[in-house]
């Protein structure tokens, strides 16, 4: 199902498109392909399934800009998600996000799919890592509460022996209807909670609930290349649903901390560097610290102050493949604040080898002109 498909595409937007032309193509093409208009139809359903992946990641800015940068590499395995499949929510979720829950337009329509289910709730875990450990990818150790089945009665909530029984209320549907006026309102019971059953019995370890709070610790691994807002999906590890129900997903979500040193824009770094006056006239090499090093980096006579310089290949490793950003240095020149007598006299006498045309040379260098008037 793997489809390669560009999103923009998909949704049928261009690239600039507007939060507002987004929602209004997911909704059109949603309508379209919802698997109940569509029964039985695989192909209606992987392409509802692909657009609402594709709205997703556009209608947040964020997962839109990781997109932007490095296109689904940014959600593929190891990146955006882990464990198997993608780190995507229910389509069907987002299809109720967009129309207003099962009170919209095609309420009715898709009220089933909003009753409770069994599954057990995701759960998110925020991970701070320095720029350092982003570039080199890094292994976090983690500890987190969360709900998983009680072992004594597997999770059913009933005492050794004992059996749930019919929700009296509901009558095990786990739905009751009531009448407001032409209408009939559906409403999940809360007897049961909508799991249509109840426990006669509880069980005395977890008290009827399934569930027991367990202290969980895991390792997650940050790949590479990882950046701020990037999701890591943990599959399983989120909570137990009640009744026995599955386990819900861990989202790991990748803080990358700034760094005093580098700026940085995607896989590029940016760093300033002060150059002494001389240097910049006179040109030569200097040092200048990298990510993971140092590099000579040559100035070539005459640098000026906000000279950007690129170092290609020294910037952060990207999340797929071998290839690295670039480093962009800005330049910054020192003017020294004391200077000793023979170091004044022999600037003085420089400053009077200047022709005047070499003066006018520097445009919008006014001041110079000023300095050298006060010498004369
Ligand atoms: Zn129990
Ligand atoms: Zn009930």
């Amino acid at each position: 199902m793997a489809n390669e498909q560009d999103y923009y595409d998909l949704l049928g937007v261009a690239k600039t498109a507007t939060p507002e032309e987004l929602k209004k193509a997911y909704r059109k093409m949603a309508v379209k392909y919802h698997p109940d208009k569509n029964p039985g139809d695989k192909a209606a359903e992987d392409k509802f399934k692909q657009i609402s992946e594709a709205y997703e990641v556009l209608s947040d800015g964020q997962k839109r800009t990781a997109y932007d940068r490095h296109g689904r590499a940014a959600f593929d395995q190891g990146g955006y998600s882990q464990g198997s499949g993608h780190g995507f929510h229910d389509p069907f979720d987002i299809f109720r996000e967009v129309f207003g829950g099962s009170s919209g337009i095609f309420g009715d329509m898709f009220s089933g799919r909003s009753s409770a289910s069994n599954a057990g709730s995701d759960l998110r875990y925020d991970v701070e890592i320095s720029l350092k450990e982003a570039f080199d990818g890094v292994e976090k150790a983690i500890k987190y509460n969360r709900n998983v089945h009680c072992g004594e009665c597997n999770g059913s909530g009933n005492a050794k022996g004992a059996k749930s029984i019919k929700c009296r209320v509901c009558g095990g549907s786990g739905i009751i209807s009531m009448s407001r006026g032409f209408f009939s309102v559906q409403q999940t019971c809360p007897e049961c909670h909508g799991q249509g059953m109840k426990i006669s019995n509880p069980c005395v370890d977890c008290g009827g609930s399934g569930l027991k709070v367990e202290k969980t610790s895991s390792k997650i691994k940050i790949p590479t290349g990882a950046f701020s807002g990037m999701k890591l999906r943990m599959q399983g590890f989120g909570e137990a649903g009640p009744r026995g129900g599955s386990m819900g997903d861990l989202y790991i979500v990748v803080i990358v901390k700034n760094s005093s040193d580098f700026e940085r824009d995607g896989d590029d770094l940016h760093c300033r560097l002060e150059v002494p006056f001389t240097l910049a006239a006179l040109g030569g090499e200097i040092n200048v610290k990298t990510i993971d090093a140092e590099a000579v980096l040559k100035l070539s006579p005459g640098t000026q102050q906000g000279t950007v310089m690129r170092m290609c290949g020294y910037g952060m490793r990207k999340l797929k493949g071998e290839d690295r950003g670039d480093q962009y240095v800005h330049i910054g020149i020192i003017v020294p604040k004391k200077l000793s007598q023979e170091q004044r006299e022999k600037l003085e006498a420089f400053a009077l080898t200047f022709s005047d045309d070499q003066s006018k040379e520097s445009k919008g260098f006014g001041w110079f002109n000023k300095i050298k008037d006060t010498f004369k």
